[in-house]
């Protein structure tokens, strides 16, 4: 592969903007991009999707300045900082798009939020940035429905538990997913009560490739939120389903993240919508996160996709992609009762 996999060690590390913004700039997009400052969500409108606990327990550890607050999720001297400035740069983009600044907007931010809950920070995430975007574009920017699209290699299933009994937002999730061990974001958890049928969980197979995503996202993402006719989108971009990342287990290139930007910039376009919200979750090969990210640029401006290093050919296992079909036909028959 043209990038070596990085040390597994840290990984979820400012070299990750860094690394990202440097190859933006290098790669002349800051002149094409409005550049915008995050700034901190307030405590009220992390309150939004969170429970006090949380926002006093990550202040807390925050002061101490070490520890473990959740599975995976430790604490540093600047955390609670940095975990406002993300779950505010999630906010900005909202505002931006819903009040017709932007069409679409990118939080390029870090701490990701996807796994954390109501009540728990897990997996890397402390406050949920998404969740706290969309529920600020609700409950203060007069959205009244949203689609959320999650392309992460992992299951959010932080945002799923927030919004699991809210009929008003729509969840679509396309993540790796384990048939022998099984775990949450089974294509059977479509929601609760009148909110049934509003999540959407595409369980894909270890080393899927673009094939599979593209079978996913033109088979059931796009009539899903078709369907939903949400007022706005917003996307949990997580880039760790790229084959070189060291996280994730997908087999995907950036044909597949500018594709998602094309679909979705599309999607916005035909329904209506004032565009979309982008806020960065996974992603940890620094060497890749740049052209992922340039490639969901490049489909989200309707532009053709760029030859990036890469696009190598990939041997395509023909088992996966024909049990992926499978999985596929699974969800559309699971959700056919209530569309
Ligand atoms: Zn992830």
């Amino acid at each position: 592969m043209p990038f070596s996999r990085p040390n597994i060690e840290s990984f979820e590390s400012p070299l990750r903007i860094q690394m990202a913004e440097a190859h933006l700039r290098d790669h002349g997009f800051m002149d094409r991009l409005m550049q915008v400052k995050a700034p901190r969500a307030t405590e009220e409108t992390i309150l939004l999707a969170h429970s006090s606990y949380v926002l006093d327990s990550v202040k807390l550890m925050s002061e101490i300045g070490r520890g473990q607050l959740g599975e995976s999720s430790y604490s540093s001297p600047e955390l609670f900082a940095s975990a406002l400035l993300a779950a505010g740069g999630a906010q900005r983009s909202v505002e931006l798009v819903v009040k017709g600044d932007a069409i679409h907007a990118f939080s390029l931010m870090r701490p990701p939020g996807h796994h954390a809950s109501t009540s728990t920070p897990s997996g890397l995430c402390y406050f949920n940035n998404v969740a706290i975007a969309v529920k600020y574009a609700m409950e203060k920017l007069g959205v009244r429905r949203a689609s959320i699209l999650d392309f992460d290699d992992h299951f959010g299933n932080g945002t799923a538990e927030i919004f699991y009994g809210n009929p008003d937002v729509q969840y679509v999730s396309i993540h790796e997913y384990d048939y022998e061990e099984y775990g949450l974001g089974h294509y059977m958890e479509v929601g609760h009560g009148k909110a049934a049928g509003t999540k959407v969980n595409i369980p894909l197979l270890e080393m899927s490739p673009d094939a599979s995503y593209k079978a996913a996202i033109d088979r059931v993402v796009v009539p899903a939120i078709n369907r939903f006719r949400p007022g706005l989108i917003a996307v949990s971009a997580g880039y760790d389903a790229h084959f070189a990342d060291p996280v994730g287990n997908m087999d995907v290139t950036t044909k597949t993240f500018w594709y998602l930007g094309k679909t979705v910039a599309k999607l916005a376009e035909k329904l209506g919508c004032p565009g979309s919200s982008w806020v960065l979750e996974g992603g940890y090969n620094t060497m890749v996160i740049g052209p992922c990210i340039e490639a969901s640029l490049e489909g989200l401006a309707g532009k053709a996709m760029p030859k990036l290093s890469d696009q190598v050919e990939r041997k395509t296992d023909g088992i996966i992609v024909e049990a992926n079909e499978r999985i596929v036909d699974q969800v559309l028959e699971t959700l056919d009762p209530y569309w």
